[in-house]
C-alpha cells in the first residue's frame, strides 16, 4: 500500500463525517431536561389560572402539552435504543423538527389563547413564562437550528397573537422585548450550531490524521529493514530490542543490561567500527538531532550497516528524557553497492581485473618514478574463436577461466594481469630485461597446455606484443598502440611468439594505414584490374578455366601483389566490397571466354564467413546472366576451420545454386581430408609448392599421391597449380591430375590480351 492509499482510506471514512448524526446527538443528549422543564412550565402556566374561569380550559390544555411530551418521550426513547446509520441522519433530524413543531403548536394555541384570558398580574407572569420557553427551547434545540426556530417562532407568534388580543398597558414593550429575545437568541443557537459543526468536521480530520501516521507507523514497522526505536535518559532502550537484537545476532544479551552504544561497542571487530560507534556516542552525549549515522558490525562478507537518525526527547518541563529514532538496516544496499564497484573494476567471468583498473593503474605507473624496470605485455589468445564456434560459448569461458587461473599463478607482487576484451589479456610485469624473455615464454607455454573441457582435450595458444614502460611515452593509450603493435607482428610471424614494439613498427603501420585509405579510394572509382590465368586439361590439352586474379597499380608504388593488399582488405572491412566486384566483374568477362571456358574466382575467409557472399554471387549471376555451372569458386581450408558449420551450410547454398566449388592451395594448411569429402568440394588444386617440390621431396611426393589417390575414389578433379617446366606437367599428368595450371601454360593476363590471343587463334 502506498502512502497515496492510506491517507485515501483513512480520509473516506470521516470525509463524509456526519455533521447532522452528531448534531442529532447532542440534541438527544438534552431532550430529557427539556421534557422536564416543558412539563414543569405547562404546569406552572394551568397553575398560573387556578380559581380563575380559564382553569378549566387551562387544565385540557396542559392534558394536551403532556400527550405531546409523552409522544415526543417515546420516539426519542425508540431512536436511542435504534442503531442509526449516517444515512438515516437527514430523516431522523426531520422527524425531530416535526416533534418540535408539534409540541411548539401546543405552546402556541397555549398562548394565543390563555393570553387574553389573563387578568394583567397572570399576563405579566404568562409573559415571563414565554420568555423562558421561547430561551429555553432556543438552547434545548440548539444543535438543530431548524427545529429551534419552528419551536421559538410557533411560541412567539402565540404569545404574540395572544398579546394583540389583550389591551394591556405595557403590551408593546412586552412585545418588543420577545421580539429581540426571538432574533437574539436564534442568532446565538446558530452561530452555536456553525461552530459546532467546524468542530465535528475538525475531529473528524484529527481522527483520519490519526489512523494515516498509525497506519504509516505500521507499514514502516512490517518492514524489516527499519524500525523505531526508543532510549531512556541513561540510553538504555525502551522500545526496539527486537529489531537490534534480530539485525545483530548475538547482542540480545547486552542490549537489556548496557546502554545501546555500549553494547554496540561489544559487538564491533575492528577499529574503524569502533570509529563509527564513536561517532554515534558522541552524537547521543549532546542533545541535538542527528541523521544517517552509520554503523557497521562484523565482518566483510557478512557485515552488517545500519543507519540511525534521532531526536532528544524531552518532558514537558524541558527536561531531557532520552532519544527516539528510526534505525536502518542497509547490510543489502551496501552490499549491492560494493558489488557494483567490484564489477566496474573487475571482469565478471574471470575476475581479473579489468580495462579500467588496467588503465589506472598504468596511469599511476606513468606519472610516478617506477624503482623498478616495468613491461606492458599485450596477449590475444591464437584459436579461441574455434572453441567458441565449434563448443559453444560456455566451453569458450571454461577456457578464459582455466587461462586466467594460469596467468595469475605466474603473476609476483605487485604485478598484474587484466582481461581487457573477449580474448585479450594485458600484463604488467616488475622484471628486468632478461627476465622478461623467460616470463613471455613461460605464459606462451601456459596457455598452449591442453586442457580438458566439456570431456574434450583443447589446446589455444597465445600471441604477445611487449613494450617498455621507460618514459617513451606518457599516455596509456600510446602505451596499449604500441604493444597492440607489437602483437600484431608476433601474430604475422606465426602464433604463440612474442614481439617487442619497435619504432620501425610505426613506420610499417603507418604505411598500412596509407594503404588502407587508397584500397578505398581506389574500390570507391573501381580503379583495379582482374587478370586471367588459363587452365588446361592434361588429357588433350583443351582450355577448360581461367582463373580470375586481382591486380592493382598502385598510384605511387606501381603494381602491388594481391597475396599483400587481400589481406589488408579484409583487415580494414573492405573485402566483401572488393569480392562483390571481382565476382561481379569476373561473371561479366566470362561471357566473352570461348565457348563453355569456365571461371575461377578466390573467395576470401572472410567473405565465406558472411551471407553476403550469397546474395553477392546470385546477383553476379543474374546480371551477367551466365550458367552458375560456368562458374567456380576458390577457398581455402583456413577459411573453412574459422566456422565449420557456417562454412558447410553456406557451401551448401552455393552448390545448390549450381556453381562449383574447389579446395585452393592444398596442402598449405591442416590438409584435411575429411574436410573434402564432408563439404562436397567439386575440386582439390594442389598447391604449387607441393607440386615444384614433387620431383625434389619424398613427402610431397607422398602427400600428392595420397590426395590424387583418394579424389580419384571420391570422383573429385585435382588441378595442379604453379606448373612451370615440363618435367612437372608431365609427373602431375602421370600421378592423374586432370587439370594443369602455371606459368609454363600460361601467365595470367588481362581481358583485353586474352581476346587478342583468342581472335587471333
Ligand atoms: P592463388 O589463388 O593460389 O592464385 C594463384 C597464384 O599463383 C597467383 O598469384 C598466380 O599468379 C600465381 N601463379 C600461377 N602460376 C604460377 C607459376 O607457375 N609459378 C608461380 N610462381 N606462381 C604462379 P597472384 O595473382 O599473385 O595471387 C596471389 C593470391 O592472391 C592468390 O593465390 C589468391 O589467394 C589471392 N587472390 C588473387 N586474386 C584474388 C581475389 O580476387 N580475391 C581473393 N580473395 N584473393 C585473391
Ligand atoms: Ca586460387
Ligand atoms: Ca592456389
Amino acid at each position: 500500500m502506498n502512502l497515496r492509499q492510506i491517507f485515501a482510506n483513512a480520509i473516506s471514512g470521516y470525509r463524509l463525517a456526519n455533521t447532522v448524526r452528531e448534531q442529532i446527538e447532542v440534541l438527544l443528549d438534552s431532550v430529557d431536561r427539556l421534557i422536564v422543564s416543558n412539563t414543569i412550565v405547562a404546569f406552572f402556566t394551568t397553575f398560573v389560572f387556578a380559581g380563575s374561569a380559564a382553569f378549566p380550559y387551562a387544565r385540557n390544555w396542559c392534558l394536551g402539552v403532556m400527550i405531546s411530551l409523552l409522544a415526543t418521550t417515546m420516539v426519542v426513547r425508540r431512536m436511542r435504543s435504534r442503531s442509526w446509520s449516517n444515512e438515516d441522519a437527514p430523516a431522523i433530524a426531520k422527524n425531530l423538527v416535526a416533534m418540535a413543531g408539534l409540541r411548539g403548536i401546543f405552546w402556541f394555541v397555549g398562548f394565543s389563547t390563555l393570553l387574553p384570558m389573563a387578568n394583567p398580574a397572570q399576563t405579566y407572569l404568562l409573559g415571563m413564562v414565554v420568555l423562558g420557553m421561547m430561551v429555553g427551547g432556543i438552547f434545548a434545540y440548539w444543535s438543530l437550528p431548524s427545529a429551534a426556530l419552528i419551536f421559538s417562532s410557533l411560541i412567539f407568534s402565540g404569545a404574540a397573537i395572544g398579546l394583540i388580543n389583550t389591551n394591556l398597558e405595557w403590551r408593546n414593550a412586552l412585545l418588543f422585548a420577545m421580539s429581540v429575545s426571538f432574533v437574539f437568541f436564534n442568532r446565538i443557537a446558530l452561530s452555536h450550531t456553525t461552530a459546532l459543526r467546524k468542530q465535528i468536521e475538525m475531529a473528524g480530520h484529527l481522527r483520519a490524521e490519526q489512523e494515516v501516521v498509525s497506519l504509516l507507523l505500521r507499514d514502516f514497522e512490517d518492514n524489516s529493514k527499519d524500525w523505531l526505536w526508543q532510549t531512556d535518559h541513561a540510553g538504555m532502550l525502551t522500545r526496539g530490542q527486537i529489531e537490534f537484537s534480530a539485525a545483530l545476532p548475538g547482542i540480545p544479551g547486552e542490549l537489556t543490561v548496557m546502554p545501546l552504544v555500549e553494547a554496540m561497542t561489544v559487538f564491533t571487530k575492528t577499529e574503524a567500527q569502533r570509529q563509527g560507534i564513536e561517532t554515534l556516542h558522541e552524537a547521543l552525549s549532546g542533545q541535538q538531532p542527528f541523521s544517517d549515522i552509520e554503523v557497521i558490525f562484523g565482518k566483510c562478507e557478512g557485515s552488517v550497516h545500519l543507519m540511525l537518525s534521532a531526536k532528544p526527547r524531552l518532558l514537558a518541563s524541558g527536561e531531557f528524557a532520552g532519544w527516539h529514532g528510526v534505525a536502518s538496516n542497509i547490510s543489502a544496499e551496501r552490499k549491492a553497492e560494493a558489488r557494483v564497484r567490484h564489477l566496474a573494476h573487475f571482469d565478471s567471468l574471470t575476475g581479473l581485473p579489468n580495462r579500467t583498473q588496467l588503465r589506472a593503474r598504468l596511469d599511476k605507473d606513468i606519472a610516478t618514478n617506477l624503482p623498478k624496470q616495468q613491461w606492458v605485455l599485450y596477449g590475444d589468445l591464437d584459436g579461441f574463436k574455434l572453441v567458441n564456434d565449434t563448443l559453444g560459448h560456455g566451453a569458450g569461458d571454461v577456457v578464459l577461466c582455466e587461462l586466467a587461473n594460469r596467468f595469475s599463478g605466474q603473476m609476483q607482487d605487485g604485478e598484474m594481469v587484466a582481461r581487457i576484451g573477449g580474448d585479450e589479456f594485458v600484463f604488467v610485469l616488475q622484471r628486468d630485461e632478461n627476465a622478461i624473455e623467460n616470463i613471455w615464454q613461460a605464459l606462451v607455454a601456459a596457455a598452449a597446455a591442453p586442457m580438458m573441457v566439456q570431456g574434450q582435450t583443447l589446446v589455444v595458444g597465445i600471441s604477445i606484443g611487449i613494450v617498455a614502460i621507460d618514459g617513451g611515452t606518457n599516455s596509456v593509450d600510446e602505451l596499449l598502440r604500441r604493444a597492440d603493435l607489437a602483437l600484431y607482428n608476433a601474430k604475422q610471424q606465426g602464433k604463440g611468439t612474442a614481439r617487442y614494439y619497435q619504432r620501425s613498427m610505426d613506420e610499417i603501420a603507418m604505411q598500412r594505414h596509407a594503404m588502407e585509405r587508397e584500397l578505398r579510394a581506389a574500390l570507391a572509382s573501381k580503379n583495379f584490374e582482374i587478370h586471367y590465368q588459363p587452365i588446361y586439361a592434361c588429357r588433350d590439352g583443351h582450355l577448360q578455366s581461367y582463373e580470375a586474379l586481382l591486380r592493382w597499380t598502385h598510384p605511387k608504388h606501381g603494381p602491388i601483389s594481391p597475396s599483400v593488399f587481400i589481406p589488408i582488405a579484409e583487415e580494414c572491412g573492405l573485402i566483401n566490397d572488393l569480392g562483390g566486384w571481382v565476382l561481379h566483374r569476373a561473371c561479366e568477362d566470362a561471357k566473352s571466354f570461348p565457348n563453355g571456358v569456365r571461371v575461377s574466382v578466390n573467395i576470401s575467409t572472410i567473405q565465406l564467413g558472411s551471407r553476403r557472399l550469397l546474395a553477392d554471387v546470385t546477383r553476379a549471376l543474374d546480371e551477367s546472366r551466365l550458367l552458375p555451372s560456368r562458374l567456380e569458386l576458390e577457398m581455402t581450408e583456413s577459411a573453412l576451420m574459422e566456422n565449420v558449420d557456417f562454412a558447410k551450410s553456406m557451401i551448401d547454398d552455393l552448390k545448390a545454386l549450381g556453381v562449383g566449388v574447389a579446395l585452393d592451395d592444398f596442402g598449405t594448411g591442416y590438409s584435411s581430408l575429411a574436410y573434402i569429402h564432408r563439404f562436397r568440394f567439386d575440386r582439390i588444386k594442389i598447391d604449387r609448392s607441393f607440386v615444384q617440390a614433387y620431383g625434389l621431396r619424398g613427402e610431397s611426393r607422398a602427400v600428392v599421391d595420397a590426395v590424387v589417390m583418394i579424389a580419384r575414389q571420391l570422383g573429385i578433379g585435382i588441378t595442379a597449380e604453379g606448373i612451370e617446366t615440363t618435367a612437372q606437367y608431365d609427373a602431375m599428368v602421370e600421378r592423374g591430375c586432370d587439370l594443369a595450371q602455371g606459368y609454363l601454360l600460361g601467365r595470367p593476363a588481362s581481358i583485353q590480351t586474352l581476346q587478342k590471343i583468342n581472335a587471333t587463334g
